[in-house]
């Protein structure tokens, strides 16, 4: 069995040569042969040419693999796929983020998975997810190279190589066990989006909502040939134990590799400890809601068939839609109508006298008293942060971004074409 390894570069900067020497130095060390068809798997979860620009794989670092590639293997297909968030048209991501362009120039098919066929495949090892669809690019390919991006992440903790395989997801799939399972649906995917080798850009990582975070330069590149290892480290280097990230530590109880950083092997010329200490200082925002500086009260409730803290559900929706408010109008959240949003179901009081009352899922209650003047209610499990962004923040005098006029005319763009696309699938 090949040793864990884990490889940390200093990359200050986006620059081609460096990222394609890095890369290519990092596939020599770990002695990895990519070849036959190769799909690039990037973060693209999000993208907007006027307030979202990290929260994306920097193209710069998935071009520099390609060239690599090109350069270096005789035998191999290269193909980039993604499936971005749910609720909006990959293409508007593809195209606002820069990938459509840098595939053009480079001459390499994209595929958003929702447009592609599908093949359902059985997970063995997974708890929820028994089966899952695979797009037709992802299906085929001989070898994987996952390419996140290192976020903070609102419920995650982190998103690294793990958590990148929600993105393999088709939208009819994915808001599956996005509830209090979410950790769990994580590692079950992992099984089939296991990757052969893992290239993370951390140059400018991602703190605040992950969909649209806020830099912060960290000067890094990770190169490694073991998902849960790179994760390990990655956990460390925006100082969480990783026993705090849950995915990680159900990952390693299905016996996909260990915490231990004595079982990893980590080389490089930037260590953890330095990296660790930069990003020492954060507090990533939306992490917690009743940190936030607003007149809003949060009442984060329980799935009631479980009794667990729905975490990955509405409480992530509801943290998804004010990071994405406050990132495009900040400022937004402390000027709010004072009120209260309810998630899930809440074992308590719930006393607004006067106010709006937002009830948020299908499960939505209050076990206690309810009083409040308004009271909105939005059903769905989970609630999807588009509705959201149209129902909701309006009921708070928050300025919704999907009221913008400019992301209202692409999105239709997109939406139709994708659309056609879908229809026209062979
Ligand atoms: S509707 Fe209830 S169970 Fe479903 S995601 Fe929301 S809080 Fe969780």
């Amino acid at each position: 069995m090949a040793k864990r390894k884990v490889i940390i570069r200093r990359c200050e900067e986006y620059d081609q040569l460096l990222i394609k020497q890095i890369i290519r130095e990092g596939i020599e060390e770990l002695g990895e042969k990519p070849k036959g068809r190769i799909l690039i798997k990037p973060n693209v979860v999000t993208a907007n040419t006027q307030y979202i620009h990290h929260s994306y794989t920097a193209p710069q670092v998935v071009k520099a693999m390609v060239n690599v590639l090109r350069e270096t293997s005789t035998d191999c297909e290269i193909a980039l796929g993604e499936s971005g968030a749910i609720g909006m048209p990959t293409r508007l991501f593809f195209a606002d983020s820069g990938y459509s362009e840098m595939a053009k120039e480079l001459g390499v098919p994209l595929r958003n998975f929702n447009e592609e066929k599908t093949v359902e495949v059985k997970l063995s090892r997974a708890k929820w997810h028994k089966t899952f669809l695979a797009a037709k690019s992802l299906y085929e390919a001989d070898y994987k190279i996952w390419m996140p991006k290192l976020k903070y992440h609102i419920v995650c903790q982190i998103t690294n190589a793990l958590k990148l395989n929600i993105g393999i997801l088709t939208h009819k799939e994915r808001f599956l066990y996005h509830d209090d399972r979410l950790n769990e649906k994580v590692v079950d995917l992992l099984e089939f989006g296991y990757p052969n080798l893992v290239v993370t850009d951390a140059v400018v990582i991602g703190h605040g909502f992950e969909s649209s975070p806020y830099p912060f330069h960290l000067g890094a590149v990770l190169i490694s040939n073991d998902p849960v290892a790179v994760d390990t480290v990655a956990a460390r280097i925006l100082n969480y134990q990783p026993e705090e990230v849950l995915h990680l530590v159900e990952a390693r109880d299905r016996g996909y590799g260990s915490l231990v950083f004595g079982d990893i092997e980590i080389s490089g010329d930037v260590s953890v400890e330095e990296l660790a200490e930069k990003t020492r200082h954060i507090e990533s925002a939306f992490q917690d809601l009743q940190k936030l500086k607003t007149p809003i009260k949060f009442y984060e409730g329980v799935n009631p068939k479980t009794g667990n803290i729905c975490y990955g559900g509405c409480i992530c929706s509801i943290k998804g839609v004010l990071g994405t408010a406050e990132k495009k109008y900040p400022g937004s959240l402390a000027g709010a109508k004072p009120g209260g949003i309810v998630m899930g179901y809440y074992r308590g009081d719930v006393v607004h006298p006067g106010q709006p009352v937002a009830l948020i899922g299908s499960c939505s209650g209050v076990e206690g008293r309810l009083e409040c003047g308004k009271a909105i209610r939005i059903k769905s499990c989970p609630v999807k942060v588009r509705d959201l962004a149209v129902l909701l923040l309006r009921k708070f005098d928050i300025r919704s971004p999907a009221f913008d006029p400019a992301n209202i005319a692409k999105m239709l763009y997109y939406s139709g074409i994708e659309a056609y696309s879908k229809m026209t699938i062979s």
